[in-house]
């Protein structure tokens, strides 16, 4: 799976950060969790897309988590969408929906479902399929708020082509029946065992979306052995009471529930407009749980990091300021070594190739224009090869990360 933060922001979007909005890649279907302004331009940008929207998970009706859910909707009409859509949140979604529609007097032509969850709920599978399950349990927040867990069901082993092949084992049924754990007998009569030709069944990957909450049990239960856990982390441990009177967590409290709930990695979002530092928030995180990443947006997570193949690749040291030993060299100003004779060497500006000295009062001199031509460089259209372009030409589809997995 891959995990595609959209947006990172918390409340007001900001020049960088827009607003809450994560996507879940799972073999070619997009999860889309919450769904803030911009959150169909940022799919764009993203290379993913919209149409392959499969359900729609909205943590609560606060109007930075939901309002791109309009337009999303909206441009599915547009382009006459007909597969079906599932929106799940808190019960009063659906009179949102309608009440802006029919202002708009614009029938939906594709089916939606609606999964509304109730305050009083504990806990409840929302969504199930044959390969994986969503949970969704109530936060702690200043109104009705729901976190997510997004769980893989355990995967059958893998079949040994090989010892398959050496065993005698030639049909697409008979490997079936392996892989699903039943023993095949040869028409020599061999029994071939399940257990010696398949590994071992493989565990579900999971994702856990918390967002809008103060620290709560919750949040922990849901992220209990998580691959990924998305975390909110509106404000750092010196805003304390800040985030208590909002209903947000720090970003120490992101790292307590990551460290309690032993997930493989913590990822914080939903940053404060006042960080513009936002490693801030990720140096208190780290403090109590080293896993933790910061969210970029459109920058994918691979909750299997092996599948990344070097595309790219975390360029990003973090270097405490206040210890001496951890910063990086400095350039030293090194005095020039003075001559024997006692005389400075004199430094002279190399005159260009081209260039031509004026005296004051020439007349051929040129002038300078802003219509001037722009510069050409000499070999330019000459069909030698510039050193600062690239011989072939660009792709005009960039790649991304889901090329490997997916051709949309
Ligand atoms: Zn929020």
């Amino acid at each position: 799976m891959i995990v595609l933060p959209l947006g990172v922001s918390s409340a007001t979007p900001t020049a960088v950060r827009h607003l809450p909005s994560v996507a879940l890649w799972r073999d070619g279907s997009i999860f889309l969790f919450d769904c803030g302004e911009n959150t169909q331009m940022r799919l764009l940008q993203a290379g993913v897309k919209r149409s392959k929207v499969d359900a729609i998970f909205i943590s609560h009706l606060d109007g930075d988590h939901i309002f791109g859910l309009f337009g999303l909707l909206s441009t599915f009409q547009l382009q006459r969408r007909e597969k079906g859509l599932t929106v799940i949140g808190p019960k009063g979604i659906k009179k949102m929906i309608d009440s802006v529609f029919n202002v708009a007097q614009i029938d939906l032509e594709f089916p939606v479902k609606y999964n509304e969850l109730k305050s009083d709920f504990d806990h409840e599978v929302v969504m199930e399929d044959e390969e994986f399950y969503v949970e969704a349990r109530p936060l702690k927040h200043t109104k009705f708020c729901v976190g997510y867990r997004f769980q893989e069901k355990d995967k059958p082993g893998k079949v040994d082509a090989a010892k398959a092949a050496e065993a005698g084992i030639t049909e697409d049924a008979q490997y079936k029946a392996l892989k699903n754990g039943d023993d095949v007998t040869l028409e020599d009569g061999t029994v071939v065992h399940s257990a010696d030709i398949v590994g071992d069944p493989r565990t579900g990957e999971s994702f856990v979306y918390v967002t809008d909450t103060e620290f709560c049990e919750n949040a922990i239960r849901l992220a209990e052995n998580a691959t990924i856990l998305y975390h909110e982390a509106t404000f750092g441990e010196p805003l304390k009471e800040k985030a208590e009177d909002t209903g947000h967590s720090s970003a120490q409290d992101a790292a307590i529930v990551a460290k309690t709930a032993k997930v493989e990695r913590l990822v914080i979002g939903h940053f404060s407009a006042r960080y513009s530092n936002q490693f801030l928030l990720l140096k208190e995180a780290r403090g109590v749980f080293e896993k933790t990443w910061l969210a970029y947006e459109l920058r994918p997570i691979f909750t299997n990091p092996e599948l990344e193949k070097e595309i790219i690749s975390p360029r990003i040291e973090i270097i405490d300021l206040k210890d001496k030993k951890a910063q990086r060299p400095q350039k030293t100003f090194k005095p020039a070594a003075k001559r024997k004779d006692g005389f400075k060497k004199k430094r002279f500006k190399r005159k260009p190739a081209n260039a031509r000295y004026y005296k004051s009062g020439e007349s051929d001199r040129p002038q300078k224009s802003r219509f001037s031509k722009p510069y050409k460089r000499p070999d330019e259209g000459q069909g030698k090869p510039s050193p600062h372009r690239p011989s072939k030409p660009l792709p005009i589809t960039p790649r991304t990360p889901f090329d490997d997995f997916d051709r949309f």
